[in-house]
């Protein structure tokens, strides 16, 4: 459930601090750390899951609700509304997949764009 070696298992228990957007029982979410758009964060379960490759069936209703989360808080986070504004939702997934935190977290990644407008 909870890995003490685990950075991101020690972020949703509050041993190592981050900036926090949401918290619930199964889920937290907090800002990245080196910010890749004007908003990014990272939603997580705050059971211990490696990847995406070792969801099982019984985890599939938790990362529904995640994904259906993460339109809500992306624009408590300033990102713009859908179809002009927008969002990527990302999990990386093992070494190719340039997965670098080995505990599964979709990056929401958003925000005002001025350079895409024309
Ligand atoms: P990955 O490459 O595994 O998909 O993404 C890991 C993400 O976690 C990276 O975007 C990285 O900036 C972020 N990250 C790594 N360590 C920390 C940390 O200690 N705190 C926070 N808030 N983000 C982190
Ligand atoms: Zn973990």
């Amino acid at each position: 459930m909870h890995d003490p070696n685990c950075l991101f298992c020690r972020i949703a228990k509050g041993e190592i601090p981050s900036r926090k957007v949401y918290e619930d029982e199964e889920v937290f979410a907090f800002h990245d750390i080196h910010p890749g758009a004007p908003v990014h964060f990272l939603m997580i379960p705050k059971k211990h899951v490696a990847s995406l490759a070792q969801v099982s069936a019984e985890d599939a209703p938790l990362l529904g609700r995640m994904l259906a989360l993460a339109p809500k808080l992306a624009l408590e986070q300033g990102c713009n509304p859908y179809p002009e504004g927008g969002y990527r939702v990302v999990v990386n997934t093992g070494t190719e997949g340039g997965q670098e935190v080995h505990h599964l977290h979709l990056h929401v990644m958003g925000g005002p764009r001025p350079w895409l407008k024309g």
